[in-house]
């Protein structure tokens, strides 16, 4: 057993009504317990890439795809979505339950999971994402960022070993932004999870081990996040927004006037960057 999550080896994609490859050549691993963003900006083939990986699209494509260690197939697409639980963008298409704990045990239930193990479950995964308190409420009641949460915890009762961000901060405030990054950060290192996210959205790849930049369905960029925020005119240039504040941060840090604040890494500050 190797100690990676998932390894992509050499993965081209073409959809069979569209003439270009969406995605070419892509090479790309996260070991198990990590965090790894996956960048680009829209129509870059982010989306097409983690289907592929999921099982949730068929594998037509040259190049391989593996889940802890076994090939990503048709035959056994069933056992890979086992590891895996997603969020998506929009958290008014993940409710199925009339109220919160309704929704979070929807999965358990299709999985017949024996009713007491349900319940504690539940329980666990409301608590887990700080939502316990509004486990009778109507999930149509709920902020963005608590729909979000209850998301969350419908993915985290089924124990996944895997959970894949689909751009699900894009529609929160900043706050609810940060507030349930930091919650995931909590989560993935209290369970050893590996959490894959995928955003347009730069100021997203800050709590991740790794970061990937894809553009035009090639990847173009690696490394800590340290090192590509750094990177402005690459980014630039592939679409994406550095943002202003950052940018300015990094010239007044260059220029000796300002520190590094916390969430600024030990290993930017050892390596001068910010
Ligand atoms: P992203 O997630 O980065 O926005 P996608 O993976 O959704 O990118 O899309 C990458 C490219 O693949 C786009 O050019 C898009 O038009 C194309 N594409 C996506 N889905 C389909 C499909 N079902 N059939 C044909 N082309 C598609």
């Amino acid at each position: 057993m190797s100690n990676k999550a998932l390894e992509i080896k050499n993965l081209s994609f073409k959809y069979r009504h569209n003439s270009k490859e969406t995605l070419k050549k892509i090479n790309l691993s996260v070991e198990k317990g990590k965090w790894l963003s996956i960048l680009s900006r829209n129509g870059s083939g982010k989306t097409t890439l983690i289907k592929l990986a999921a099982g949730l699209l068929e594998n037509s494509s040259k190049g391989s795809i593996k889940i802890f260690d076994q090939e990503v197939n048709q035959e056994n697409f069933a056992s890979i979505k086992e590891h895996i639980g997603m969020v998506f963008q929009n958290p008014d298409n993940q409710f199925v339950g009339p109220t919160v704990q309704d929704d979070v045990a929807f999965g358990l239930e299709n999985k017949s999971i024996e009713r007491n193990e349900m319940i504690e479950r539940v329980d666990s995964a409301l608590k887990d994402v700080e939502m316990i308190e509004f486990a009778n409420r109507e999930p149509n009641s709920l902020s963005g960022g608590q729909k979000q949460r209850v998301a969350l915890a419908s993915v985290l009762a089924l124990q996944p070993d895997i959970i894949i961000l689909d751009e699900a901060t894009s529609m929160l405030d900043p706050k609810g932004r940060k507030s349930l990054l930091k919650l995931v950060q909590k989560l993935r290192s209290q369970y050893k999870i590996t959490v894959i996210a995928i955003t347009h959205d730069i100021q997203e790849i800050e709590q991740s081990d790794q970061v990937i930049i894809i553009d035009g369905g090639k990847k173009k960029l690696e490394g800590k996040p340290a090192k590509i925020l750094i990177e402005d005119e690459k980014l630039e240039s592939f679409g994406l927004e550095v943002p202003f504040t950052k940018r300015v941060r990094k010239r007044l840090f260059e220029l000796g006037i300002i520190l590094p604040n916390d969430y600024e890494s030990k290993e930017m500050v050892a390596n001068k960057i910010w």
